[in-house]
């Protein structure tokens, strides 16, 4: 794909930022200034508890705030920052961000839950990951517990060996680790059954058809009691109606995550919400009877 483009050094920066080679190159060097320009901020979106709609844990999702082009989604700049190595400096201050972020709600009480922080593959094979980890949580104060990293089922079996070692310096350390995407990967179940996990996270995709496919449906119901045999918490991603939340609520997954509860945003808009000490799930009650 890239040799296709031949020698085209003058292709224009699009909104699209498509995979060009030259947009590439012109995209590698923008992330680089755009890191020290603080063009990068992260939007927060809830989880909620999904017996009672409190709020229990933030995922937090790195948006470039392009000068130009507004608020940039990282599936456009991930894959070139990964590509680049840009990835590790740009991962140590999402790390950071979102550790100093989750003491600040909790020194003002409105945080007592962790703030879940996605892991490239880049990072995680990255030796210095431990010790950034480390140095964010001293930096900002926040207890180690009040942190979750998110792996993927690919980025974990990148490196079983290491993979081992990791888990279990985190686990030492008190950080919080969750499966990310679970489901869309190829990691054995009788691999994961020995490792030191917290959590799982339902895909997207399962949990989108979940009302018109019923095996999406029942995988959905399957994540929940692997996670559960498996003494993990579980929490569904993508939930954007009252149907599927109310599904999985019924089906005992732990938390909710999605648009139906709350989009991503800024830390200030999330704060007000924070503020508002409000269960985010109307039919919570509706749900828990439902169970009984
Ligand atoms: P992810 O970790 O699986 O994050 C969930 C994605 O689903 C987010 O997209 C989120 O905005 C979106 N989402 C949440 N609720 C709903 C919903 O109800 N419906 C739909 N259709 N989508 C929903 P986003 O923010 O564009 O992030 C995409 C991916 O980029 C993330 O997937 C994660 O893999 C990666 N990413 C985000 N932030 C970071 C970061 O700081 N570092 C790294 N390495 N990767 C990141
Ligand atoms: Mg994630
Ligand atoms: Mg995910
Ligand atoms: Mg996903």
């Amino acid at each position: 794909q890239a040799k296709e483009q031949g020698g085209n050094q003058h292709a224009v920066f699009t909104p699209e930022l498509d995979s060009r080679v030259s947009e590439r190159l012109h995209l590698q060097n923008r992330l680089a200034t755009a890191l020290e320009a603080g063009e990068f901020v992260i939007h927060y979106q809830p989880q909620v508890d999904a017996t009672n709609g409190v709020i229990c844990g933030m995922e937090a999702l790195i948006r470039w705030n392009h000068p130009e082009y507004g608020l940039v989604p990282p599936g456009q700049f991930i894959p070139v920052a990964e590509e680049s190595g840009l990835i590790i400096p740009i991962g140590e201050w999402v790390l950071r961000e979102a550790c100093r972020q989750n003491q600040a709600w909790r020194d003002e009480g409105l945080s007592d839950f962790s703030v879940s922080v996605n892991l490239s593959v880049a990072q995680f094979r990255d030796t210095g990951l431990l010790t950034l980890v480390r140095h964010a949580l001293d930096e900002t104060g926040l207890d180690p517990h009040y942190l979750e990293l998110e792996l993927t089922e690919s980025t974990m079996m990148d490196n079983p060996e290491r993979l081992i070692t990791f888990l279990e310096q985190t686990r030492k350390l008190g950080v919080q680790i969750a499966i990310d995407d679970f489901g869309t990967g190829y990691s054995s179940l009788n691999y994961l059954r020995r490792l030191p996990l917290d959590r799982l996270k339902v895909d997207y995709s399962f949990v989108r058809d979940i009302t018109n496919d019923p095996a999406s449906a029942s995988i959905c119901r399957a994540i929940i009691a692997i996670a559960h045999n498996l003494r993990l918490g579980v929490v569904a991603e993508g939930v954007e109606s009252e149907a599927q939340a109310s599904y999985l609520a019924r089906h005992y997954c732990d938390s909710l995550q999605g648009y139906y509860f709350s989009k991503p945003f800024g830390a200030e808009e999330i704060t007000a919400l924070l503020r508002q000490r409000e269960p985010l799930m109307k039919f919570a009650i509706e749900a828990n009877a439902r169970r009984t």
